[in-house]
């Protein structure tokens, strides 16, 4: 457990510029039903004044020794609140940064709207882009649809070649799901192939509409969890034999980092949540981008300063939860250093002691992070001797059985992935929650 006092740990805020809004109807959203919080809303558009006021309080939430900060923006989706919003973002977040302060901005899209003027602005404003996709046509198609039902796909590829073309950073935001999770190569192939270099897997997992405490289930569209086991170590395999250094997948990225022992990289791998909240289209605060419910709201920043909200009782034992929460069998588990039980969302199963709870992708973890075992314990090896992860192609017989150290990298060293970057502003950056 992390022994830095809670309120001084940097705080990390999705924003949802235009709510639960969208021009998709991924059939797996999580995010499209949030709109029934708000029955009486009609404009979903975040004001201005909202946006200036989270932006200060954004700014003055970070603890002194913090050189830079990250927006980042999600739907729902968020280019519906257009051009002129985060023309608008820039000129505020100019104005109220104090001097040193370096400003990073992301934008997780479905890709639709981006045309060459949105291009040209995300370029020459360095935001870096997610861009979801989940291979191709036949796998992505089948959930990711417009609200005629028509697949997507091959508007999302214009929009890769486009961002490719106007040399905008981005990254693949791909959700693993009962259709295409039994594809890895297919999927993962098709993106590297297309020239990503950057990947993220999503597991999706939705409860059921029959799912009880006791009995729970999930919707026919939930990976398996052998299934989300067998996609990643299909991916890694194939990764691993060829594209080490060259593609960066956020998963393995982590595991690298687990291994090395900097710690988790990624909030649903790290031992405790409640440092990324969400801030909806009004200004209203929630614990994570995952419980935007009524009993998750902290309060609204219009009302109370987002520092406030973030630091209340309520978010630190959201976010120590996760770990005091966890199941004998994880705690007594080999590979909790790199899982650390997941994502509280997904522990569904019951874990056999009346109380706590599995995550319901236990399987499909423990198959993955026992499968790289032997490959991250070479490349941690290769890191801490300063070379990067990709020359354990060459040496991976010479490679060595030691126990991961607790030597983390520091912000200003070398990226462990191996890019060249400093690790603040490549793996660190990426993976924040
Ligand atoms: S694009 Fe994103 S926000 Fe829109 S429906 Fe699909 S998953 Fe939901
Ligand atoms: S692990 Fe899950 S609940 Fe925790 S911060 Fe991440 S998404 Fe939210
Ligand atoms: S692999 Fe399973 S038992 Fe081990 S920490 Fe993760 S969820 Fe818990």
């Amino acid at each position: 457990m992390s022994n830095i006092p809670w309120a001084r740990r940097g705080l990390h805020v999705i924003v949802k510029p235009v709510g639960a809004t969208c021009n998709l109807r991924c059939e797996y959203c999580f995010y499209l039903d949030k709109a029934s919080l708000y029955p009486e809303e009609t404009a979903w558009r975040m004001t201005d004044q909202t946006l200036e006021v989270f932006v200060r309080q954004y700014l003055d939430a970070q603890p002194e020794g913090i050189d830079q900060i990250d927006f980042a923006f999600q739907g729902g989706e968020p280019t519906l609140a257009g051009l002129d919003f985060f023309h608008r973002l820039v000129e505020l977040q100019q104005r109220h940064a104090r001097p040193g302060l370096r400003i990073f901005n992301s934008l997780q899209t479905n890709g639709i709207l981006l045309d060459d003027d949105w291009c040209r602005f995300l370029k020459e404003r360095d935001f870096l882009v997610g861009l979801s996709l989940d291979g191709p046509p036949e796998l992505h198609d089948k959930y990711r649809v417009d609200p005629s039902g028509k697949g997507t796909c091959s508007r999302v590829l214009e929009t890769l070649r486009r961002l490719q073309r106007h040399e905008v950073e981005f990254n693949v935001l791909t959700c693993v799901n009962r259709h295409n999770a039994d594809r890895p190569l297919d999927v993962y192939r098709f993106l590297r192939d297309r020239g990503v270099r950057f990947v993220q897997f999503i597991p999706i997992v939705e409860p059921a509409d029959e799912s009880t405490p006791d009995h729970p289930a999930v919707s026919p569209r939930s990976v398996r969890p052998r299934q989300f086991g067998q996609f990643l170590i299909g991916v890694f395999d194939e990764w691993f034999a060829h594209d080490v250094g060259r593609v960066f997948v956020r998963d393995f990225d982590h595991a690298l980092a687990a291994w090395v022992g900097a710690g988790a990289s990624l909030c649903v791998y790290a031992p405790e949540c409640g440092r990324a909240v969400a801030l909806e289209h009004n200004g209203d605060v929630y614990a994570c981008d995952h419980f935007v419910d009524r009993e998750h709201r902290l309060g609204n920043l219009n009302e109370r300063p987002l520092a406030e909200l973030a630091n209340l009782a309520q978010q630190e034992r959201f976010g120590r939860d996760k770990s005091a929460q966890l199941p004998k069998c994880c705690r007594d588990c080999g590979v909790l250093f790199a899982c650390h039980g997941g994502c509280p969302k997904d522990r569904l199963t019951p874990a056999g002691d009346g109380e706590s709870r599995l995550n319901y992708l236990c399987e499909g973890f423990k198959m993955f992070f026992e499968h790289v075992d032997a490959p991250m314990r070479a490349m941690a090896a290769e890191v801490r001797t300063g070379r990067p992860a990709a020359g354990v192609m060459q040496r991976l017989q010479a490679s060595s059985t030691s126990p991961p150290t607790e030597t983390a990298p520091r912000r200003n060293s070398p990226c462990p992935c191996g890019s060249g970057k400093k690790f603040k502003n490549c793996c660190m950056r990426r993976n924040a929650p």
